[in-house]
């Protein structure tokens, strides 16, 4: 393609050099008003905010475009390495807020909506949540993305622009609506679409084998069904540096021929209707979370994020260096949110050999040192296995590569360890049995030179357990990744009056070297300081309350201890163990034993997955408890359940300012690592938590005094599941024989007998893997210690500060710089902010 030559004159056509637009209040108002009036076509008396939304954004948008730009030209002229964040999920929550910090023109931009009698904060609360991810997974991806852009490194996130993203949920009788969330309505002002981009992706279709003219074997993968992967980019700001990265998302469309086949054979209409098939791929996220699914259209999905990814990488390679693969393994590295991309192992060995000619032991040899694998999760269910038959129907020449990289593989472990036949069986890429499944885990390690975990006790359980043997053949690619969440989303934008005291007292380079926190310890004995950061915390209360206000009908008390537990709703997360709690504080209230009270706010969010009936029987159970303890009179303000709707990452930003304290009391062993806990943490609430993923680390650096630690360690959980006997426990706890008789004779549920008798039946069960009734008394009694403290004013926000000032670590600019440092190995490239 020729380049559009935007200066006639100019030596250097293909440079463009823009004007730098101006990032004052007054450059800023006239942008906003050239769209609102021009583009958008809007005057004064638009009654809807959403175009005064849409023309903010459009003027921020084109300031990042200029830093876009530029940087993609550094990336280029240097030809460095860089790094792929593939991933199904990308929850990013919103962007404009986010853009505004990462130019730095928060304050200007506040002015000049001022100026023109509009509030920003009500703009910033137009925007739909981008909400492409289930939970902890999707999110942990939208905070790399940011730490990445932050510390300048080359890394560009690829995933899917699902139409539809995370349901919206309503809570109708107590119980979970899903809505669809329908995020693109008014069009999406900070993405790009990339036609020229777009990839051709197969599906479908055989194989055929012939032999080239070198006698080599050729195979090609014939009568396929295409769709098209059409590209849509969304700049990813650095905190003020310049740098903006890019997440590239795809979108599904039917090809041309796509039609003409059908059309041709007199079938316009249903050729018409068939491209709905191709569109449908990326039409809807599966909202399960730690869940495996096995849909056919779910891994139509996966595949279609793998080969438009690669193919789009490959594509640029030989734009520059011809079919010459010998450094396109010093230069690329794709990191693999969980096995959901993991199919790419297969499809890159595809596109080497069948495609571009190379040797199949030169494109492993590319393959397993370019790729590195991220696992999230211990639960066995939630490990991805597809049908081999499916494979076949799909993919069927990526189901033949996998069987060769099977084939091999076995054969390095059986020279490993000879005859040892069971040893094969375990290890196998393929599940035997009465059907075959691919076991996606199995094939992203063999195909990755990095194997992590994403805490430091789930990289150990991982290795002891479910990838043991694969820790045994290869010890040296397995590594820990403590998650992180990023101090700019969680701590500068959603907290700006803490984030302001922060800065006032030890500066302002927290932001990028959250370390630095620590130094809020030397004002613990502070008066001054230490009566300002509770003022802000209760501040943040008043602003969580205010805003639940209409939806509740009615006031909380800001003086009441604000317990907090929002996060997917799932039997392992323990949402119930919490419930127990408030029932039993409930019986107290009931029973009068109320001396020495600690009034309490106990709220509750979190989405379930519409397939999961237990998750979605709790949260009915939640809303009914609430009903009774909410309208009992003589229980008052001394204590209030809440379930939050619709929770989501918007929703997140406003309730972590406002927690005291944050619930984490998964079953030890079973949360890979948690993220909810780091946002709630580094905002100044304390936690109870259990002895699970990344609380073992955020105690280790709060410090024993300030964590309220609760229940059985992960070793001790393993070791009762045999004689684990949760009746006899009732029978000698005399509150819990209270709660369990107020659940089992129908107080929460007198019009709906026995809707609850499942859940009463799992925590009662000796096969409970959760082991919820094991762990109540501890819980309990940790509930106590909170309860004291929290009387003590002056003891819990020393404790709060020196939360807060502990957080240093769960920085994802930390997380990312170790997995630069230990797998990446990028350079970081310094943007220059002066020329094009
Ligand atoms: C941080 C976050 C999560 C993860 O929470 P966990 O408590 O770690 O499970 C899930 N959803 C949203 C919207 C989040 O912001």
């Amino acid at each position: 393609m020729a380049h559009i030559r935007f200066y006639k004159s100019q030596p250097k056509p293909h440079i463009t050099k823009l004007a730098e637009l101006g990032m004052d209040k007054e450059q800023l108002e006239a942008d906003f008003k050239r769209y609102y009036g021009h583009r958008l076509g809007r005057d004064e008396n638009c009654r809807t905010l959403n175009y005064a939304y849409q023309a903010l954004s459009m003027a921020i948008s084109d300031r990042l475009t200029e830093r876009w730009k530029r940087t993609y030209n550094a990336y280029k002229n240097q030809d460095c390495r860089k790094a792929y964040y593939l991933s199904m999920e990308f929850l990013m929550g919103r962007t404009l807020s986010n853009a505004m910090l990462s130019l730095g023109i928060h304050d200007a931009v506040d002015e000049a909506m001022y100026d023109l009698g509009l509030e920003l904060e009500e703009l910033v609360d137009n925007e739909p949540d981008a909400g492409l991810g289930n939970g902890g997974l999707g999110r942990l991806a939208a905070c790399f993305l940011d730490s990445c852009a932050t510390l300048g490194l080359p890394v560009n996130g690829y995933g899917l622009r699902y139409e539809y993203g995370m349901f919206s949920q309503d809570i109708v009788n107590g119980e979970q609506i899903e809505k669809p969330d329908h995020w693109l309505r008014n069009g999406n002002v900070w993405e790009i679409e990339r036609l020229e981009y777009r990839q051709r992706i197969k599906f479908g279709g055989r194989t055929e084998t012939r032999t080239d003219g070198n006698g080599v074997l050729r195979v090609s993968w014939v009568d396929t069904r295409d769709v098209y992967a059409v590209p849509f980019d969304t700049p990813i700001p650095g905190y003020q540096n310049g740098t903006v990265n890019t997440l590239r998302l795809w979108k599904a469309t039917a090809t041309d021929e796509f039609d003409l086949q059908e059309f041709n054979a007199g079938d316009y209409a249903e050729s018409v209707a068939e491209k709905n098939t191709a569109e449908n791929i990326t039409m809807v996220l599966y909202p399960n979370d730690a869940n495996e699914n096995g849909k056919a259209l779910r891994l139509r999905q996966q595949y279609l994020l793998a080969s438009a990814s690669l193919q789009d990488i490959i594509e640029t390679w030989v734009g520059r260096h011809g079919h010459d693969f010998a450094s396109f393994a010093d230069k690329h590295c794709f990191q693999l949110n969980d096995t959901h991309p993991s199919i790419a192992v297969a499809e890159l060995m595809r596109l080497l050999v069948d495609i571009y000619g190379l040797p199949w032991d030169k494109a492993w040899a590319i393959t397993s040192s370019t790729m590195a694998y991220t696992n999230h999760t211990l639960l066995p269910e939630a490990l991805e296995r597809w049908s081999v038959n499916l494979f076949r129907q799909l993919l069927p020449r990526l189901l033949e590569i996998i069987f060769e990289i099977n084939a091999r593989f076995l054969a390095e472990v059986s020279a490993r360890w000879p005859n040892d036949t069971s040893r094969l069986r375990r290890m196998s890429l393929i599940e035997e049995g009465r059907e075959q499944y691919v076991r996606m885990a199995y094939l992203a390690i063999a195909g990755s030179y990095s194997v992590n975990g994403v805490a430091q006790l789930h990289s150990e359980l991982l290795q002891k357990g479910l990838f043991r043997d694969f820790y045994e053949l290869w010890p040296h690619k397995f590594n820990n990744k403590t998650n992180g969440v990023t101090p700019r989303r969680w701590l500068a934008a959603c907290n700006p009056n803490l984030a302001e005291l922060i800065t006032k007292t030890i500066g302002d380079g927290w932001l990028t070297d959250l370390s630095q926190l620590q130094h809020l310890k030397r004002y613990v004995d502070d008066k001054a300081f230490c009566g300002r950061w509770r003022e802000i915390k209760q501040q943040a209360k008043q602003n969580l309350i205010d805003f639940k206000k209409q939806e509740l009908g009615f006031d909380l008390n800001v003086n009441a201890l604000f317990d907090v537990q929002v996060k997917r709703i799932h039997e392992y997360k323990r949402q119930l163990l919490n419930v127990l709690h408030v029932i039993h504080l409930y019986d107290r209230i009931k029973r009068g034993d109320t001396a020495n009270w600690t009034d309490r706010c106990v709220l509750i969010g979190g989405k379930a997955a519409p397939g999961y009936f237990m998750a979605k029987r709790i949260i009915k159970l939640i809303n009914n408890v609430s009903n009774v303890i909410n309208n009992d009179p003589q229980v008052g303000d001394k204590l209030k359940l809440i379930f939050l709707p619709n929770y989501r990452v918007s929703a997140m930003e406003k309730i972590c300012p406002g927690a005291d304290l944050s619930e984490q009391i998964s079953t030890a062993g079973k949360e890979a690592s948690g993220t909810g806990n780091m946002k709630f943490m580094m905002n100044g609430a304390l936690t109870i938590g259990t002895l699970d993923g990344a609380n073992i680390e955020i105690r280790e650096e709060a410090g024993d005094g300030n964590f309220f630690l609760f229940g059985l360690n992960a070793q001790e959980v393993e070791d009762l599941h045999h004689h684990y006997d949760p009746k006899a426990i009732i029978q000698q706890d005399a509150d819990l024989q209270r709660v369990m008789r107020l659940l089992e004779c129908g107080h929460f549920n007198p019009f709906e007998f026995g809707i609850f008798d499942t859940l009463i039946a799992s925590i009662k069960s000796p096969h409970d893997p959760w082991m919820t009734i094991a762990d109540f008394r501890s819980f309990i009694n940790a509930q106590k210690r909170v309860e004291t403290a929290y009387r003590d004013q002056e003891r819990w926000t020393k404790m709060s500060i020196l939360n807060c000032a502990a957080s240093g670590k769960f920085s994802t600019d930390r997380t990312i710089r170790e997995y630069n440092n230990e797998i990446w190995k990028l350079t970081p490239v310094i943007v220059d902010n002066g020329n094009v």
